[in-house]
């Protein structure tokens, strides 16, 4: 058994428990950071495959928060690119520019649409100013902020797709956060002149690493590694505790189980595994409400083709259920270091949960599928085809169903009781956190964990079965 007076145990190498080590160790204090997967980075890893890299679904850069950029370059230096961003969207068979260009938006939706989504935005707006009502699912929100007729058209497949389960059972809340004030009217007005706050959701230029955004994680394990240990097949099984406090953890690693003991927690993990973790067992009503909260799933189909090129853009979106994905991306157009020159690569995303037919389906399926696709929609034909991958992301997204909120406070409430335990990032916290949130959040908790300083006196000494 290892058992460091000065040690903080970090449950999950994502970039919020990365961070929060990397913030920890340069503050002088022991780390251990123990990871399930093979490799660091979580959900914003790039796998390498042969002479390609791609991520798990294009992930960009960008931070209104000048400390996390300042990390970020500080940790890259000149690895960092400056992307310019130019996505489209495909609906009824056009191609439309996004953020929104009047002229692509016209010429794709013809007049007679786009006049009936400005009507109905206006018919929307107008209803809501009069008689507010309380907008409680996506569709309310929808709705509300965009109108019926853009609803119908545009949000309403896709965010069936992405979580699938009806827009009436979605949280009004997940809309809220994703599109951060962006409304009809906002980019409307920015399609016609440039106007207005640099929203994220519409930012046209992002930082990205020239080999990948896991560069950032990886970069944050060697610093860390300096002084402290990364640790990764090492799955978390067991979170010990004794009502007040956390004790230690149980792992098994390919090796066989390990155990560790440390004076401070930081969990990154999802939630609910966390909660399902403890032992003693957490009480019969919370482990009743873990087990209704859930994550959707993501499955990656990349196709590596030779050829040097397929598309222009930085992500293009697929909203109807004609195609099997809901996006995709050329990692090649990021940065031209992720493929071997004469060849490129088209990364899909389809969104599933663990266990479905989707997820289940075998590699060979799915590469078939998503080939008989992009040669419809003419991105590759299949002689173009040099290699694919196939990747299962579990836990990608946490489910903002309605009622959700309620369901994360018990939970939170339930582990607040424990004096040595933070909490950080997307699944750790259950919240909808792009890297730079994760990043702050980790630093954040990182910073609790210093203020607070520990007593290694109230730390009762821990004996544990199967210890090595
Ligand atoms: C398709 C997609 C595209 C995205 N695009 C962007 C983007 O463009 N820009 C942006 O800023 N953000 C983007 N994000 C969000 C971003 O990926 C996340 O916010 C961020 O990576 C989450 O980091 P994290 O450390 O909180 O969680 P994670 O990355 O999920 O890390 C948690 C870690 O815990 C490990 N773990 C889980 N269970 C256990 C266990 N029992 N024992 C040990 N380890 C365990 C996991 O393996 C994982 O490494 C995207 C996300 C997705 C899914």
């Amino acid at each position: 058994m290892t058992s460091d007076r000065n040690e903080t145990i970090v449950l999950g190498a994502g970039l919020a428990g990365l961070t929060a080590a990397y913030a920890l160790t340069r503050a002088g204090r022991g780390v251990q950071v123990l990871e399930g997967a093979r490799q660091v980075g979580g959900l914003a890893r790039t796998v390498t495959h042969a002479d390609f890299r791609f991520d798990l679904g294009g992930h960009r850069f960008f931070t209104h928060d000048a400390a996390i950029e300042a990390l970020v370059r500080e940790l890259l230096g000149p690895e960092l690119l400056t992307v310019p961003r130019s996505s489209r969207i495909r609906l009824r068979g056009r191609w439309i520019e996004y953020p929104l260009k009047a002229r692509s938006a016209l010429a794709g939706l013809g007049l007679g649409t786009s006049a009936g989504i400005l009507a109905g935005y206006a018919r929307a707006r107008f209803a809501q100013r009069l008689r507010p009502k309380p907008l409680v699912s996506l569709q309310d929100w929808a709705v509300a902020h965009f109108g019926r007729p853009l609803f119908e058209l545009y949000f309403r497949d896709y965010s069936e797709k992405v979580w699938g389960i009806g827009c009436n059972e979605i949280s009004a809340q997940w809309m809220a956060e994703r599109v951060q004030g962006l409304s009809l009217g906002a980019a409307v007005r920015r399609a016609l002149w440039k106007q207005g706050r640099e929203l994220p959701t519409l930012i046209d230029r992002f930082l990205y690493p020239r080999l990948g955004i896991g560069r950032i994680a990886e970069r944050l394990r060697e610093e860390i590694e300096r002084t402290s240990t990364v640790l990764t097949d090492t799955r978390i099984e067991r979170v010990h505790h004794d009502g007040r406090r956390i004790l230690g953890v149980g792992a098994r690693r390919t090796a066989g189980e390990i155990e560790r003991t440390g004076l401070e927690f930081l969990s990154t993990i999802p939630l609910t595994r966390l909660v399902q973790a403890l032992h003693p067992h957490a009480p019969a009503e919370v482990r009743a409400v873990a087990a209704q909260m859930r994550f959707r799933d993501l499955l990656i189909v990349t196709v590596m083709l030779n050829r040097a090129r397929a598309t222009e853009q930085t992500w293009i979106y697929f909203p109807e259920k004609d195609v099997p994905f809901g996006r995709l991306h050329e990692p090649t157009n990021w940065s031209t270091a992720m493929a071997p020159p004469g060849y490129t690569l088209l990364v899909t995303e389809r969104f599933c949960f663990r266990g479905d037919t989707t997820w289940n389906a075998s590699d060979a399926e799915l590469i078939d599928a998503t080939m008989a696709s992009l040669a419809r929609l003419g991105f590759a034909r299949r002689a173009e085809l040099h290699d694919a991958r196939v990747v299962r992301v579990p836990a990608a997204y946490p489910l903002f169903d309605v009622g959700f909120e309620q369901r994360s406070r018990v939970l939170h409430e339930y582990l607040a009781r424990f004096q040595n335990l933070q909490l950080a990032g997307r699944g750790g916290l259950f919240r909808y956190y792009n890297m730079d949130h994760v990043m702050a959040s980790g630093l954040e908790a990182a910073q609790s964990i210093l203020r607070r300083g520990a007593d290694i006196d109230t730390v009762a000494p821990l004996a544990m079965e199967g210890a090595s």
